[in-house]
Parts: structure tokens; C-alpha cells; sequence
């Protein structure tokens, strides 16, 4: 697989930083791994290049501070099945497969994603798409990971097929990277075969973090989801070095929307272990926010939204009343009545 695979190929690439270079590989870590379409938009030559920081591990990687956890949504606590996370009443999580074609260092998801124990089986997909046909309470599924598409077309057809079969009018949400990692992976016979699920709404949801992702490529990719009338929407990570600028995010979301890409959530990158150096200051994003605000026209506003530790669900900043906790910490009051403190730094 062309790309970068290991850190022999890291160091021929890449003049590394000493932080990159102090970087240590970590069985409870996300593998290295980037795609050739991805590093052909990095600028080599700038170590603080917002795509690079991405990608490129850090020796902040092998740092977990005292408020991180590996699993700070609770997801292995709310799985129902081994692949299916059923945390919400309405919606569910089925884990495809823990494989991607990329590692984000910012990865949420790092409990499972790249553990290499590859697409689940049709024993785990049968399981789960049972759980969904006899739950009617659970209106939409999203199909995730790892990245779905790492499957190819026919394997990616059986798992569309255990959940139709069972339910018609299951609202399916495909959760890939791949416009952003891969863009010609979305080519006319993955779009047409995804569309031929449409009883009720497959939408496409993928994470562009910054407006130099969005080539060509991935314009050219994101025209054919369209073409094949397969809604997408963009769900952006707040992260430090990348895009806490609101001119960034302004420019991100207004090219996002001139693709037919509805933006729809700016994420505070989440308590997850080794992401500090990611992470923006609370207060900080809701600044970030407010001038984003005055920048870009309703349509192209994301929901600036946090995950609360502990899978206690999400919170929209943009309403979410806050109050100082001292020591750089707030206390957020949740939609039920509870107060969460959350570091501010
Ligand atoms: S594509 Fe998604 S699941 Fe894969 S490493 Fe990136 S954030 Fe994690």
C-alpha cells in the first residue's frame, strides 16, 4: 500500500521535528499511517504545516493527562453487541471494521480504531443488524469505525444488506474520511451501489479539519456524492495548530457549502488519551466561535458541540450555560439539570 506505513518511512519523508522524532509507538495508540493523496498535500519543508500536525505523530502522543481516559464517550460500556454501541436511545454506533487508510493523531476512537482485528464477521454483523431489526426505537445507524470503505464495494454491500433486510426505514449514516484521505476511492460504482440502499435517508458524513484538504480530488469526489443524490455533511474537529482560527474555519465552511457539504458540527476535540497538545481551551473555542459566527451565514454554521466525559451525551456550546470552576476548569450544565466539570486548557 503505497503511503507512509512505519517510522523508517516517516524519517526518509520527513525532516523530523525532535518532538516528532521522541514520538514512541504504543500498543494503546492509533498506528501511523498516510495515504499518498494526503502527504501529496503536505508542505514538507514547514514542521508546523496544519495537515503534517494531523498525521505526524508527537512525542505529546505518549502523554495522558489526569482528565484523559482511552474511552471518554463510554462506548464499551453501552455495547450491546461486540460491534454495536447503543448509547443514544434513537440511534446506534456499528463498528465496521477498526482498519483506516489514515490515522488522525487527534482520533477519538482510539480504544478500537487500528487494533487491526480488521471488518467485523457476519456473525457480528448478523448479531447487531438483529439488535437494530427488533429495537424499532433506534431510528438511524451510523456505520463507522475505523473507516467503512476501507471494505471493498461487495463487502460494504453485505453490511447494507443485513440492516435493509431487517429495516426499510433505518436512517443510515456512512462515516468515512476517505474524501479527505483518499478521494478516488468514491468513484461511480461505490456512490451507485450506496444510493441503491435509499428506502429511507444514507447520508454521508466525513470530517474535513482545514480548507487546503479540500482539492480537487476531494471536490471531485464530494460532486459525484452529490450527483448520486447522497447528502454529505462535514463534521470538523476543533485542534490547536490547525484551524483554532475563525478565518480558517470561515473559508473551510464556505467552501464546504459551495461543494453541497452542509457543515455540521465543530467538536471539541475529546478527553482522549494523548491528545492534549490538540486540545483547544474551552473558552478559547467559544471565542473562536463567536467570531465565526459573525463571519459566515447560518447555512455554513456548524454546532459547536462537546462530548461530555463518561458518555454523558452532548452539549451545544453555542447555548450551553457555563460557569468558572477555578484551577482551569468550568462547570457545564447539562440539557438534564447536572453540572460537568471540564478542564478549560
Ligand atoms: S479516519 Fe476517523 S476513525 Fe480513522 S483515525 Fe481518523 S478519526 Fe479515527
Amino acid at each position: 500500500m503505497p503511503g507512509i506505513h512505519s517510522p523508517e518511512a516517516l524519517r526518509e519523508h520527513f525532516r523530523l521535528t525532535p518532538s516528532e522524532k521522541a514520538w514512541r509507538e504504543d500498543a494503546s495508540g492509533v498506528p501511523l499511517g498516510i495515504t499518498e493523496h494526503y502527504l501529496s498535500l503536505i508542505d514538507g519543508q514547514d514542521p508546523t504545516d496544519p495537515l503534517r500536525r494531523q498525521v505526524v505523530p508527537t512525542a505529546g502522543e505518549n502523554i495522558t493527562l489526569p482528565y484523559e481516559e482511552s474511552d471518554p464517550q463510554a462506548e464499551e460500556g453501552h455495547s450491546v453487541t461486540p460491534r454495536l454501541v447503543h448509547r443514544y436511545t434513537n440511534r446506534a454506533a456499528f463498528l465496521v471494521t477498526d482498519i483506516c487508510p489514515m490515522y488522525c493523531r487527534h482520533c477519538f476512537r482510539r480504544r478500537f480504531t487500528g487494533n487491526l482485528a480488521g471488518p467485523a464477521c457476519s456473525d457480528e454483523i448478523a448479531r447487531a443488524a438483529d439488535y437494530v431489526g427488533s429495537h424499532p426505537e433506534i431510528r438511524e445507524v451510523l456505520f463507522t469505525g475505523g473507516d467503512p470503505l476501507t471494505l471493498d464495494n461487495s463487502a460494504l454491500k453485505s453490511v447494507f444488506e443485513a440492516f435493509r433486510s431487517r429495516r426499510a426505514d433505518l436512517i443510515i449514516r456512512l462515516c468515512t474520511r476517505y474524501p479527505v484521505s483518499d478521494p478516488d476511492r468514491i468513484d461511480d460504482a461505490l456512490c451507485a451501489m450506496v444510493a441503491s440502499f435509499s428506502t429511507a435517508p444514507v447520508f454521508v458524513l466525513t470530517q474535513f479539519n482545514h480548507p487546503r484538504e479540500l482539492c480537487l480530488q476531494s471536490r471531485r469526489a464530494l460532486d459525484r456524492l452529490h450527483r448520486f443524490g447522497l447528502q454529505v455533511f462535514n463534521q470538523t474537529v476543533l485542534l490547536r495548530g490547525v484551524n483554532d482560527d475563525s478565518a480558517v474555519l470561515a473559508e473551510l465552511f464556505e467552501n464546504l457549502l459551495g461543494c453541497y457539504v452542509k457543515p455540521y458540527y465543530l467538536f471539541q476535540c475529546d478527553l482522549v488519551a494523548g491528545t492534549g497538545t490538540f486540545r483547544v481551551p474551552l473558552c478559547r473555542g467559544m471565542e473562536i466561535y463567536r467570531e465565526l459566527s459573525t463571519k459566515v451565514s447560518g447555512l455554513a454554521l456548524p454546532v459547536y458541540a462537546i462530548d461530555l466525559p463518561g458518555g454523558r451525551g452532548k452539549v451545544n456550546l453555542g447555548t450551553a450555560v457555563i460557569s468558572p470552576a477555578g484551577e482551569g476548569f468550568v462547570d457545564i450544565l447539562t440539557p438534564e439539570g447536572a453540572r460537568v466539570r471540564y478542564p478549560d486548557k
